[in-house]
């Protein structure tokens, strides 16, 4: 067996982030009445979505803080709808924070894929740049925390994917060597990218409207089943 240790990337890898963040998210929207104000909840998240992907990579660049981030990617979303709100925009994010881990789609065949793993011998990580409270929430609301060892975050590393140190990071604690490790995730440059360059094997999880990756990663599949194949 030449690896010894799985590291799996959580959101989009494990877990169905997008399909669960859309529903908490119109949940709380329509609870709270906005529908009453904005009525179309779609390009309204559209702009959600996009102010998040830009706050994120400014959180990654160490330009802004997680508590920015959270507080502001709500409230410039309403903003562009004439919502002019500060405090509103925290209230959302803080609901968002409580509800979002409670959700328990995970993708297909994640069970037994890890329960495979797991009875082969591999040790299985998960390496995430969420941030802990909502991680480990989610961990133990879809009840696959029992899989794993170690739980390496943004917040306990110090570091993001794809940032070097945070792999490096991971193989220190793990006392493993860079040969003995393979990386599963959906984010070519966070996880695909960021390993390759840490000396780790990668299995690159394509999403499906993903475009071809511009580096071939060391596996590439359509599903998780198919780590049986590789694994
Ligand atoms: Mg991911």
């Amino acid at each position: 067996m030449k690896y010894k240790h799985i590291l799996f990337d959580l959101d989009r890898t494990l877990w169905d982030f997008d399909a669960d963040t859309r529903n908490t998210i119109k949940e709380i929207f329509c609870n709270c009445k906005f529908n009453k104000q904005i009525n179309d909840f779609d390009a309204w998240y559209a702009a959600y979505k996009m102010h998040n992907i830009r706050l994120w990579e400014d959180y990654a660049l160490g330009k802004i803080t997680k508590t920015a981030l959270r507080n502001t990617r709500f409230y410039l979303a309403f903003k562009d709808f004439g919502i002019d709100d500060e405090k509103l925009g925290i209230k959302f994010g803080e609901k968002f924070v409580e509800e979002s881990p409670k959700r328990t789609t995970l993708f297909p065949d994640t069970h037994e894929t890890l329960t495979y793993l797991r009875n082969k011998n591999y040790q299985l990580h998960v390496v995430t740049n969420g941030f802990n409270e909502i991680q480990f929430k989610k961990l133990e609301s879809t009840d696959i925390k029992k899989y794993f060892t170690k739980i390496f975050t943004c917040e306990n590393t110090g570091y993001n994917k794809p940032h070097i140190k945070f792999f490096r990071h991971a193989l220190s604690s793990l006392h493993s060597s860079k040969k003995e490790a393979i990386i599963v995730g959906d984010d070519f440059v966070s996880d695909i990218s960021g390993a390759k360059r840490a000396g780790i094997d990668q299995i690159y999880f394509k999403p499906k409207d993903a475009s071809e990756p511009p580096v071939k990663p060391t596996f590439l599949i359509n599903s998780l089943i198919e780590l049986k194949n590789i694994l």
